[in-house]
């Protein structure tokens, strides 16, 4: 235990500092480092979802194994989404990088890399628009020195590797939105650029995987049918036991006046399953009391906020 940092030493470690270097160059390669990447997701995982190019890869290997068209795709996905969206075409015209919502992200407080600042997140995908669908990019890209000067840069490879890196390190939490004068959210920037990076095959396991498991067992834990009952089953002998109260639930009951469902880490894991001895209690109370019948679905078993993953069909 002695050798543990206090919270106050391990931010001492973090490098606040500015980094002298051109953050547009990417003719260096994006360090993708361990300990900060989650791993690539399962080509299972990515084929039951319907998404493209399931394959296995490695974001530290050099290969990705992307499609020949793979800067076309994204050009395309880009000008698509242009079009659907009025907020993104608003995001990606309005920052004036006044540097307001740079303190507010935890990923730059807890890594001092200034890419995990959302508006340096954000540019990772401007630096790309303005360079291919703004007419200052175009004439800018053919001056020397022009790219700087206006912040563009190409889809290179490295640029992909780096929005691949830095969106997948945003919570989606929308607090530097709240600190935005002209209101961009840049969790919606990073749900486009999920959107777009997707289209090309690259997900995250922590993603792709809890989602598949959705859609083969009702819940994103993977909880097979009949674990999940015996995991009722157990609480109700818990129950019973303290309280001498039967609460045996009932399982996909037609007709019962109320489907409940839950988040699958109630019926999986502490402290949830401490709720989930509630719901029970609460439900033989509602039947004495008011005669109401309750029943759960062993396979509608994810009650959990998925809110935006909608948005991640091609
Ligand atoms: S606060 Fe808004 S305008 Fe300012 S840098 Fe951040 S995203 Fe851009
Ligand atoms: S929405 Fe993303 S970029 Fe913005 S503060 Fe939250 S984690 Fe950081």
């Amino acid at each position: 235990m002695a050798d543990e940092l206090t919270p106050d030493e391990l931010l001492d470690k973090i490098d606040y500092g500015t980094d002298s270097g051109n953050w547009l160059d990417t003719t260096k390669s994006v360090q993708i480092r361990p300990g900060m990447y989650c791993y690539a997701a399962k080509p299972e995982s990515v084929e039951t979802l319907g998404l493209p190019n399931a394959r296995s890869w490695n974001p530290t290997e050099e290969d990705w194994k992307l499609p020949d068209n793979w800067q076309q795709i994204i050009h395309d996905g880009i000008k698509e989404r242009l079009e659907r969206f009025r907020t993104f075409k608003i995001f990606m015209d309005v920052c004036v990088r006044c540097g307001a919502c740079a303190d507010k992200c935890h990923f730059f407080l807890g890594t001092g890399d200034p890419k995990n600042m959302p508006v340096l997140r954000a540019e990772l995908l401007r630096s790309v628009y303005r360079n291919d669908f703004t007419t200052a990019g175009k004439i800018l890209q053919k001056i020397p020195g022009g790219q700087r000067l206006g912040g563009n840069r190409p889809l290179t490879l490295d640029a992909l590797k780096e929005m691949w890196y830095y969106f997948f390190q945003c919570t989606e939490c929308r607090r530097c939105s709240v600190f935005c004068p002209y209101g961009i959210d840049t969790a919606e920037i990073t749900i486009m650029g999920r959107e777009l990076l997707n289209l090309l095959g690259l997900n995250i396991d922590w993603i792709a995987t809890p989602v598949s498991n959705c859609y083969t067992t009702g819940n994103h834990l993977g909880i097979q049918p009949h674990a999940f009952k015996d995991m009722l089953e157990f609480f109700v002998e818990d129950i019973e036991e303290i309280t001498g109260v039967d609460c045996t639930p009932q399982f996909q009951k037609k007709g019962a006046d109320i489907l409940f469902i839950t988040p699958s880490g109630d019926v999986f894991a502490d402290p949830g399953t401490y709720t989930c001895q509630g719901y029970l209690i609460l439900f033989q109370y509602l039947k004495e009391k008011y005669g109401l019948d309750v029943t759960w679905s062993t396979y509608a078993s994810e009650g959990g906020n998925f809110g935006f993953l909608p948005l991640m069909k091609p």
